[in-house]
């Protein structure tokens, strides 16, 4: 018996469990509610408690006092941080900097959180959770209008996320209140230094002429830059000099900004085969030791790291530098940067046998680093506007990270307004950095119904087909891939695309009564349209539902003639900058688009 009660305590402390009754913290337009913060609240305290006041007025039309604790308890409190209050006794240690604890007795409830942003984030997920507030995007938030606020009592809710940085790499996350209620991290102010930095530790432009040999030997001869002309090459990182004079304007830099943490010392990018990384007998003997290119990298950021115990030196491991070190550890303030660029995407990175080398690399690195920040990415990058049907591998990926050894993820996605689901990938990646058990089928179901509303369950059967589709296929699924390459044999096949047509055109018509709505679906009916035009102008005029033969020549047909301009119009419309990174504005891509649509119907 002992064994079963104790059995139920640890389920009710430790998974939100629920005792019956419950508290009514409004009913029609009145409450005996007070919130209460510390005499001494915390600037994020403060705005906790200003936040739950401000959002609970939105369902129940009541303004809650928000007074400190220095006034007489009562019996009716919301006591948000770490106030005097006996209520309050709830277990805060091991919140960290952003774990919160939320609690109901029979009459109170209290939202603590760790050292940062924790109990904000406790507001945030008790509206979320408990009263059915969602942000689906920076401007679609919900929330239901209630005559009567309740909420259960007992509730013991828990939360400390395993990863500790979570930061989405879209355009959504840029909105700071989306960014709070999602619970992600900016790198400011952790992170002095991002990544690639050897170029601006040490620019070429400034010292290459002068000091040569700080930069990489690359066939026999020291260069400064990569052939391009436009990216750096790698530093000489056994060179003496080289370690002081990066030590020096790295430390020039932490003066800047000393409450920054994280300090990236990482190889410059490079898009060729080569990685521009230093040849020179000394790095070279290291790199040999080590069995990897990553043997120099690793000591010279265990060198900079030695300069700086107090400050986190990150490193990258990435194309070159990705398989890990033998005989060389990283030191216990140096984190790796490890980047899963070259991995496909049409199966989880831990079952795909294409991945299998990336896997060895990662364990390896997982053996060894004491802190690794996984650089994940979660859209197809060449075309940013194309169907990518990677959403089932997030969450395995996932969890897969987190199983061994990540505690950081950065998941890059279209920084730049658009892009595939540019609303739907970044919600599911953040709900999965917090906690990468979660219920991923529920809260794709939850968003689709939320955000597209009458249309989602239409939008789901797209999801879901497309998915089927590729998996059917076993074509790979590449972060530089474009839609012609499952034109053939995948998901793109003619008669799929005429089933998707269907779909969205169920999905507009069921919510042909509202704008906001329709446009939305419209915008997630973009990358169907993209993809047609990608097709067309890889078979010319052999693709006939693009192009028509009229008096014996070839001709674009009227209709996609009005699809390119409607898509155009769309696009500026909502705004979305870019179709590739960094690159092809709409009126460009429709520019060119036009052009090589006319130019197929000369040959
Ligand atoms: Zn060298």
């Amino acid at each position: 018996m002992k064994n079963i009660l104790l059995v139920f305590c640890l389920l009710a402390a430790g998974t939100g469990f629920v005792r019956a009754g419950g508290l009514t913290l409004a009913s029609h337009g009145k409450s005996g509610y007070v919130i209460i913060i510390p005499e001494k609240a915390t600037p994020v305290e403060k705005k906790a408690a200003d936040e739950f006041r401000r959002l609970f007025a939105l369902s129940s039309s009541v303004e809650l006092p928000v007074c400190t604790d220095a006034r007489r308890p009562s019996a009716r409190e919301i006591v948000i941080g770490n106030t005097s209050r006996s209520n309050s006794a709830a277990d805060t240690s091991g919140l960290q900097q952003d774990g919160f604890v939320i609690r109901t007795d029979r009459k109170s409830l209290s939202i603590r959180g760790g050292s940062e942003k924790g109990v904000l984030y406790g507001v945030y997920t008790f509206f979320d959770k408990y009263l059915g507030y969602r942000c689906y995007s920076p401007t679609v938030f919900k929330y239901p209008t209630l005559a009567k606020v309740t909420v259960a009592a007992g509730i013991a809710d828990r939360q400390v996320p395993v990863n500790l940085y979570r930061n989405v790499f879209y355009e959504v996350a840029d909105d700071p209140f989306y960014a709070d209620w999602h619970k992600l991290d900016h790198m400011k102010p952790d992170w002095g230094m991002w990544v690639h930095t050897f170029a601006q530790l040490l620019p070429p432009d400034r010292y290459f002429a002068e000091h040569p040999e700080y930069y990489a030997l690359v066939d026999g001869k020291r260069v400064g830059m990569q052939a391009d002309g436009h990216l750096c090459a790698q530093l000489c990182l056994t060179d003496p000099d080289v370690l002081e004079t990066v030590v020096e304007n790295l430390g020039d830099r932490m003066r800047e900004q000393p409450d920054a943490l994280y300090w990236s010392v990482s190889q410059n990018d490079t898009y060729a085969e080569h990685g521009y990384n230093c040849a020179c007998p000394s790095c070279r003997e290291l790199d040999e030791q080590a069995g990897a290119p990553s043997g120099s990298v690793v000591a010279f950021a265990n060198r900079v790291a030695a300069r700086f115990p107090d400050k986190m030196i990150s490193t990258l491991a990435y194309r070159y530098s990705r398989t890990a070190p033998k005989g060389i550890r990283p030191a216990d303030n140096v984190n790796i940067m490890l980047c899963d660029i070259e991995c496909n995407r049409h199966r989880p990175i831990e079952t795909d046998p294409t991945s299998r080398a990336f896997r060895t690399d990662f364990e390896e690195w997982g053996k060894i680093a004491k802190s690794i920040l996984m650089w994940d990415y979660v859209i197809q990058f060449s075309n940013l506007m194309a169907p990518y049907p990677n959403l089932r591998t997030l969450q395995p990926n996932m969890q897969y990270f987190v199983r061994n050894g990540v505690t950081a993820q950065f998941q890059q996605g279209n920084i730049s307004k658009g892009g595939e689901f540019c609303e739907l990938r970044p919600y599911l990646v953040a709900r999965l950095l917090w906690n990468p058990d979660v219920d991923i089928r529920a809260e794709l179901a939850d968003f689709l119904s939320g955000y597209y509303e009458e249309a989602g369950p239409h939008i789901a059967a797209y999801i879901d087909l497309m998915h089927d589709e590729l998996e059917k296929s076993g074509l790979p699924l590449t972060i530089y891939g474009k839609p012609y390459d499952h034109y053939e044999k995948g998901y793109m096949r003619p008669e799929l695309f005429a089933r998707y047509e269907v779909l969205f055109d169920e999905a507009e018509k069921a919510v042909v009564s509202k704008p906001d709505v329709l446009e939305r679906v419209r915008v997630a009916r973009l990358p169907l349209t993209f993809s047609l035009f990608e097709i067309a102008k890889a078979r010319g005029t052999a693709e006939d539902r693009v192009f028509e033969q009229a008096d014996g020549r070839w001709r674009v047909r009227p209709e996609i003639t009005t699809l390119l301009d409607d898509f155009h119009a769309l696009c500026n419309k909502v705004k979305i900058r870019h179709f590739v990174e960094g690159g092809v504005s709409p009126d460009e891509y429709c520019r060119q688009t036009r052009e090589a649509l006319e130019a197929a119907t000369r040959k």
